[in-house]
C-alpha cells in the first residue's frame, strides 16, 4: 500500500537528499523508480526506502535490480502515473496526526481550531472513496475547491500535504455547525463550546464523525447516561467512552501495555479492559459488566470537543454508535435528523446536533479489540483496518483463481473479497435483518468490487437457506458455492495462520446451520480448507421454542433440567428457576415431546445461556450472547474443582455430555452456590473436559495441530486458558486475532474455503456444497 499515502514525494526528498537522480511513478503492482548516483548513496537509498517509509505506506515486496546508466541525467522527477494505471490498494481511515494537531493548537496556523485538518499521513480515505482512481473527484470532498494557499501544498512534492486528496482549510473547506433536534442550524459562532456546554448541562449531543455518527453524553453523569439509554432502547449493551489521553484512560480502566499500546495506535480501536473500581463512571455505561470499552480521539474534531469538555470539568465522554440497537449507523445529515432528531419515529434521542457537510460514502462503525492471552484480537474489526487485506500464504491462494465474494452469515455480517493472495476483510454490516443493512451489505460488495478493481467470478455464501446473504448471493447469476458455517470458523484461523493440510477444528458458538440440517454449535471437526468431516459434537438437547430460547435462557434452563432428571425430578426443585418459571415446566416437557417449534441443537453458546439460568444469574437477555458475557464475568476466581462433563460415543460422533454437569450444578445451586462459584466450577470444567475432547480427536485422528473458532472463543477464560491444556498434551494450537472470531470472520473461512476447493478443480457446475462426505484435503 504505497499510493495515496505520501510515497512518491518521500521517494522524490530521500532521492535529492541523499544527491540522486531519476524518477518515480505510481503502477498498477504499487510504484516503480529508478535511482542513479554513487553506490554508497544508492544503498543508503534502498536501507532507509523501508525503514523510513511514510507511516500508512504499507511495504510486501521490495524487487531489486540493476539497469544501464542514463547518461545526462540531472535531477529527481516524479512522474504522472501512467493512463490505466492506477492505485489498488486504498488505505484505512487513518486518526488525525501530531504534525496536523500541533498546526491545528498554534494559533498562528491559517489551520487553528480547524476541524477538518488532514494530511497525506491523516485523515479519512475509505469512508470518502467513491470509486478509483483515488483523486479528489472521486471522493465526497469534490464538492470542496482547493483554495490557492492549499492547491500549492497540494502540488508541491516536498509539503506534506502533496496530493493529500482530502486537504482542507477554513476558507476552502467543510464547515461546522450545531442544530437543534430539528436540524435546523442554530446561530452559535463557537459551534464546539457550545456542544460541550450542553453536554455539561446534562443533554445528549449527536456527533457527526468519520465513519458516521456517535451519541454522546458526560460519561460522568448518571442522569444523561440514563436518558441516553432509555432514548436509545439499548437497555443493556455496554457503552464506550472517550477520553482525551492514556492518562485518562488508566484513571478509568486498567491497561496493560498491549491494551495502552492498542488504545493509542493509529487504529484507534475502541479497547475493553477491565474497569477501575471507583472510576467515577456513571453506573448506567456498563451495567453487569467489568469490562469497559475504551477509546482515544481520532479525529480534529473529537480532540477539539474533549477539550472543550475538560474546559467545562468533563474528562470522559461516552461515545456510541448513533443508531437505534440493531440499525446500521446513521450516515448523513438528513437521516440523522430523521432517526436520531425530533422526526424519529419515538421521539428526538439527541437534543443537539454537531453537523458538518463533508459526506460519509460508506458507514464504518468503530472497531473493538481486546487482548487476550498475549495477543491483540479482533471482536469488531472496521473503521482504522478496512480495507487493508490479510495477505494469504501462497498454498492457500491457487494460482489462477479468480476474486471470489464471500457473503459472511447473518449476524455480525462482514463480507470478504479474494483478490489473488490478499483477502479483503469488509467493515462490521451487522445483522441482516433490517431492509437498511440488506442495503448497506450491497452497497459495501460493490464498493469493494470498484475500489479493488476486482469484478468476483464466484460466490459463496453459509449453508442456511434463510440467511438474507445466501438468498443473495444465489441470485447473482454466477457459479455458488456453500460453506458450513463452523467449517468456516475453522478455515478462518487456519487462513490467518497459513495452515494447509488437515487440523482439528473446535467451533464453539451460537448457532449455524449443519449439513444435517439441524442447529449446531459445539463442533469437532476434521478440517481441511475445502471440505471437512465431524468428529464429534456436543451432546444435542432441546430449544424450546426455538428462536425465542436465545432471547429467553430460561427455556434452554428447563429444557436441560428436564432432559438430565425428567419432569417430576425438576419440579420439585428449590431453584429459582424454577420459582421464576416452573409453571411452565409441564408446556416445555410437552414442547419437547411432541417436537414443537423445539429443534435439537449442539450449541455451546447455548449451553452457556443455559447455565447462567440454572444458577440464577439470567433468565432472559436484551441481546445475543448477554448471558454467557455475563457468565463469564461473574466469575471471581478460577475453581480448582470443576463440574463433570461425560464423553460418550453416538452415532459415530464423540459426544462431550453435559448431563452429569446439569445435575452437579443443581446439587450446588440448591446448596446455595451463588452464580460466581457455579460459573468458576463451569468455567473449570468446560476447560479440562475440552480438552480431554479434543485430546481424543487428535488421538482418533493422528492429528497434532487445532484451530479454535466460534463466538464463544470471545470468551478470555476460554480462549485463555484452554491453549495451555493442549499444548501440554503436545498439540499445536491456533486463534483468531486479525479477524474476529465470531461471526464477524466468517467470510474469511467462506473466501479462503472456496479458493482451495477451486484450487482443487472441485467446483462443479452452478452450485456447489462443501460439506461433509466432500472428505477434507
Ligand atoms: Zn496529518
Ligand atoms: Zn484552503
Amino acid at each position: 500500500m504505497v499510493q495515496g499515502v505520501g510515497f512518491r514525494p518521500f521517494v522524490y526528498n530521500l532521492a535529492r537528499g541523499l544527491g540522486l537522480t531519476g524518477w518515480v511513478t505510481n503502477t498498477a503492482a504499487g510504484v516503480e523508480l529508478a535511482v542513479q548516483g554513487p553506490p554508497e548513496a544508492v544503498e543508503e537509498f534502498f536501507s532507509r526506502l523501508v525503514s523510513q517509509a511514510p507511516p500508512l505506506a504499507d511495504i510486501h515486496a521490495v524487487h531489486q535490480r540493476e539497469i544501464a546508466p542514463e547518461p545526462g541525467e540531472s535531477e529527481f522527477l516524479i512522474q504522472a502515473s501512467q493512463a490505466g494505471r492506477r492505485s489498488t490498494l486504498i488505505s484505512p481511515d487513518v486518526a488525525v496526526c501530531e504534525a496536523c494537531l500541533a498546526e491545528m493548537n498554534d494559533p498562528d496556523d491559517r489551520r487553528h481550531g480547524y476541524a477538518f485538518i488532514n494530511c497525506t499521513h491523516c485523515g479519512p480515505r475509505y469512508t470518502i472513496i467513491e470509486d478509483l482512481p483515488y483523486d479528489r473527484p472521486q471522493t465526497t470532498m469534490r464538492a470542496f475547491t482547493l483554495c490557492p494557499a492549499c492547491q500549492a501544498e497540494y502540488q508541491d512534492p516536498t509539503d506534506r500535504r502533496f496530493h493529500a486528496q482530502p486537504n482542507a482549510c477554513p476558507v476552502c473547506g467543510p464547515r461546522l455547525w450545531l442544530a437543534d433536534a430539528a436540524g435546523r442550524e442554530l446561530d452559535e459562532p463557537e459551534p464546539i463550546a457550545a456542544a460541550a456546554q450542553a453536554l455539561a448541562d446534562g443533554r445528549v449531543l449527536a456527533v457527526k464523525g468519520l465513519g458516521g455518527f456517535h451519541l454522546a453524553v458526560d460519561a460522568k453523569n448518571p442522569a444523561a447516561v440514563e436518558r441516553l439509554r432509555s432514548r436509545k432502547h439499548r437497555e443493556e449493551k455496554p457503552l464506550a467512552v472517550m477520553v482525551a489521553g492514556l492518562a485518562s484512560a488508566r484513571a478509568l480502566a486498567e491497561l496493560d501495555d498491549d491494551s495502552a499500546q492498542a488504545l493509542s495506535s493509529r487504529e484507534r480501536p475502541i479497547v475493553l479492559a477491565p474497569l477501575r473500581p471507583g472510576s467515577g463512571l456513571a453506573p448506567g455505561v456498563a451495567p453487569g459488566n467489568r469490562l469497559l470499552g475504551l477509546m482515544l480521539p481520532y479525529t480534529p474534531l473529537h480532540h477539539l470537543l474533549l477539550a472543550e469538555a475538560k474546559r467545562r470539568g468533563m474528562d470522559a465522554l461516552v461515545m456510541t454508535s448513533g443508531n437505534i440497537s440493531d440499525e446500521p449507523i446513521c450516515l448523513d445529515n438528513e437521516e440523522a435528523v430523521c432517526r436520531l432528531g425530533g422526526a424519529a419515529p419515538r421521539g428526538a434521542i439527541a437534543d443537539l446536533m454537531l453537523l458538518h457537510d463533508r459526506d460519509i460514502y460508506l458507514r464504518s462503525d468503530d472497531s473493538v479489540v481486546r487482548v487476550v492471552d498475549g495477543a491483540l484480537r479482533q471482536m469488531r474489526r472496521s473503521r482504522g483496518f478496512v480495507p487493508s487485506p490479510l495477505i494469504l500464504r501462497p498454498e492457500l491462494a491457487p494460482e489462477g483463481c479468480p476474486a471470489i465474494l464471500a457473503v459472511g452469515g447473518h449476524q455480525k455480517n462482514t463480507l470478504c473479497l479474494l483478490r489473488g493472495r490478499e483477502a479483503f476483510v469488509s467493515q462490521h454490516v451487522g445483522d441482516l435483518d433490517d431492509l437498511r443493512t440488506l442495503e448497506f451489505f450491497e452497497l459495501t460488495a460493490g464498493h469493494l468490487s470498484r475500489i479493488l478493481e476486482a469484478k468476483p467470478k464466484v460466490v459463496v455464501c453459509d449453508l442456511h437457506p434463510d440467511y438474507l446473504s445466501s438468498q443473495w448471493a444465489a441470485r447473482q447469476g454466477l457459479p455458488l458455492v456453500k460453506v458450513q458455517h463452523h467449517h468456516a470458523h475453522a478455515v478462518a484461523v487456519m487462513a490467518e495462520h497459513g495452515l494447509s493440510g488437515q487440523v482439528l477444528g473446535l467451533s464453539l458458538d451460537g448457532t449455524g446451520f449443519g449439513d444435517d440440517g439441524t442447529v449446531w454449535g459445539g463442533e469437532l471437526l476434521l478440517a481441511g480448507l475445502a471440505g471437512y468431516s465431524r468428529l464429534g459434537r456436543l451432546r444435542p438437547f432441546f430449544l424450546p421454542g426455538g428462536e425465542a430460547a436465545v432471547k429467553e435462557p430460561w427455556r434452554v434452563g428447563l429444557a436441560l433440567l428436564i432432559e438430565a432428571l425428567g419432569l417430576e425430578e425438576a419440579v420439585k426443585l428449590d431453584l429459582e428457576l424454577i420459582r421464576a418459571h416452573g409453571d411452565k415446566l409441564e408446556l416445555v416437557g410437552k414442547m419437547m415431546e411432541r417436537g414443537l417449534n423445539t429443534p435439537r441443537t449442539s450449541s455451546m453458546g447455548r449451553l452457556f445461556d443455559g447455565v447462567a439460568a440454572l444458577c440464577g444469574l439470567r433468565f432472559s437477555v436484551a441481546y445475543e450472547g448477554q448471558a454467557a458475557v455475563e457468565l463469564e464475568q461473574a466469575m471471581e476466581r478460577p475453581a480448582e474443582e470443576g463440574y463433570d462433563f461425560g464423553l460418550r460415543e453416538d452415532g459415530g460422533l464423540l459426544e462431550l455430555d453435559w448431563v452429569s454437569l446439569v445435575e452437579e450444578i443443581a446439587t450446588d445451586a440448591l446448596a446455595g452456590a451463588d452464580p460466581a462459584r457455579v460459573s468458576a466450577r463451569f468455567h473449570a470444567g468446560l476447560l479440562s473436559s475440552l480438552s480431554t475432547w479434543v485430546l481424543a480427536g487428535a488421538e482418533s485422528s493422528g492429528l497434532d495441530r487445532v484451530c479454535l473458532g466460534g463466538g464463544c472463543f470471545m470468551n478470555a477464560a476460554l480462549l485463555a486458558g484452554l491453549p495451555p491444556l493442549l499444548e501440554a498434551a503436545g498439540l499445536e494450537v491456533y486463534s483468531a486475532a486479525q479477524a474476529p472470531s465470531n461471526d464477524g470472520g466468517l467470510s474469511l473461512g467462506q473466501a479462503v474455503a472456496a479458493a482451495a476447493a477451486w484450487g482443487r478443480d472441485r467446483l462443479t457446475g452452478d452450485v456447489t456444497t462443501l460439506t461433509h462426505g466432500e472428505g477434507p484435503a
